[in-house]
């Protein structure tokens, strides 16, 4: 399959998913709910958020000197600081570091980002992910369909089935049973786990520090019981000031879990004698975002804090999940961001109906709509055909005549489909009908010429 039918086919498939559409409608109208309720709370949200964007810019502007200070500081802590150009790299990196058969995760996209998982089982060691969601996604052998929910395509007798199959025979449906059964599971993980593997929301150059933000507390026991704790961290994720943990942390859990302040907030800084891991190990990963870096309309992109705002509100990630979108960011950023990490994924940019709803929510101000126009160049072929629209669109007579064309095209073909090659595009929709009458005409008509 072709990278630009990518997702139209695997959208098709998912559209004929009534109950995957259902699920996904419920979750999504749910968080977008709480998150309207308690943005509407702060009075200065909009300056927030323009601080937020203000901040994320001035770190990519001076990212290579951040990052320098960064692992400056860090080290100074204790800390081990890795580069990594690639997934490949990023995985080799740590796979090295790991001599046991078991590790715990906290829930990281950056560790799906390169498959640090998949790459772990090749070397013989099974990571343990941690957060609810990600251990119901990894015991059904599934892949995450969101940012922040992973398994928001399954509903609760589907999670029932799983766990009475694999972790607790017997249990019942209800909620509290269910992550009861969980904590069961994985209090037996961490209590034994000498490795812990994590990403971070934030690495602040200031500092040298990290920063995890989670829900749950299965994060805090990733990050302080193990003796090792090897943390992957993309390198956009720096932030100049301790400081600006200020703005983010009230932008980031208001925009994503509808909350007013996340239940658990981690910040570590190197090795702490006597307290908590005594090896730390930080991965920095590029992965094509230096790449992305040199875009100066896509490069917004790399501002983002995976709060999943924009995929709550975006209807077309609403009707198909994120599995259709074939990468490990979905929904509007996943649009422009992954064909910008991987230089694949074409159809993803036309993956919207540029409603602009994504815009409105973002706590950074990410213009996506803006980089989804900017990523939508025509391929090859088509180039000549939007050549010869823009000629005839700059030049009023030839627009005119253009019309009048199309008026007697109409008339002397209604059928509302058009011949190949342009077939394709009115295979899902109608061709609209030319009015017999333009605006100018009527003007003309009605007013006479001015
Ligand atoms: S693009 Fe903006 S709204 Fe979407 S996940 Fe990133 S920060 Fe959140």
């Amino acid at each position: 399959m072709s990278q630009a039918e990518a997702f139209p086919k695997a959208a098709e498939g998912k559209l004929a998913d009534t109950r995957l559409r259902a699920t996904l409608r419920g979750a999504t109208h749910t968080i977008r709910d709480r998150r309207t309720a308690v943005v509407a709370e702060v009075g200065d949200w909009e300056d927030l958020r323009e601080l937020g964007r203000t901040v994320k810019e001035e770190a990519l502007a001076d990212l290579g000197s951040l990052l320098a200070r960064f692992e400056e500081r860090a080290t100074a802590a204790g800390a081990t600081v890795h580069w990594a150009r690639d997934a490949a790299e990023a995985c080799r990196i740590v796979a090295d570091l790991i001599t046991v058969t078991e590790v715990v995760k906290v829930k990281s996209m950056a560790t799906q980002e390169i498959g640090l998982n998949e790459a772990l089982a090749a070397r013989g060691v099974h990571a343990v992910e941690t957060d609810l969601a990600e251990l119901i996604v990894q015991l059904a052998d599934d892949k995450p369909s969101h940012l922040l929910v992973p398994a928001i395509h399954y509903n609760r007798s589907q999670i029932r089935d799983l766990f009475d199959a694999s972790i607790a025979a017997g249990v019942d449906d209800d909620p509290a049973a269910l992550a009861e059964a969980a904590r069961l599971h994985l209090r037996e993980r961490f209590l034994t786990a000498s490795v812990g593997v994590s990403g971070a929301n934030f690495a602040i150059a200031e500092t040298g520090s990290l920063v995890v933000v989670e829900s749950e507390g299965n994060g805090r026991m990733c990050l302080t019981l193990p003796d090792t704790l090897i943390s992957v961290v993309g390198i956009e994720k720096i932030v100049p000031r301790f400081a600006d943990l200020g703005v983010f942390l009230r932008l980031l859990p208001r925009s994503s879990t509808g909350e007013r302040m996340n239940p658990y907030t981690s910040i570590w800084t190197g090795v702490t004698p006597g307290d908590g891991p005594q090896a730390v190990h930080i991965v920095l990963v590029d992965n094509g975002r230096t790449r992305v870096l040199r875009d100066p309309v896509g490069r917004q992109a790399l501002h983002c804090i995976r709060c999943s705002a924009c995929l709550n509100v975006c209807p077309v990630y609403e009707r198909v999940g994120g599995h259709a979108y074939g990468h490990t960011y979905s929904g509007p950023i996943g649009a422009i961001l992954a064909p910008q990490l991987t230089g694949g994924h074409r159809s993803l940019p036309f993956a919207s109906t540029l409603c602009g709803a994504c815009y409105e929510v973002c706590p950074v101000k990410i213009n996506i709509p803006e980089v989804l126009v900017h990523l939508r160049e025509p391929p090859p072929a088509e180039q000549p055909v939007m050549g010869a629209v823009s000629a005839v669109l700059s030049r009023p007579r030839w627009y005119r005549a253009g019309l009048r064309l199309a008026r007697w095209f109409a008339a002397m073909a209604p059928a509302r489909r058009l011949p190949w090659p342009l077939s394709r595009w009115t295979a899902v929709r109608d061709l609209p009908r030319p009015e017999q009458e333009t605006f100018r005409d009527w003007w003309t008509r009605t007013h006479g010429r001015t």
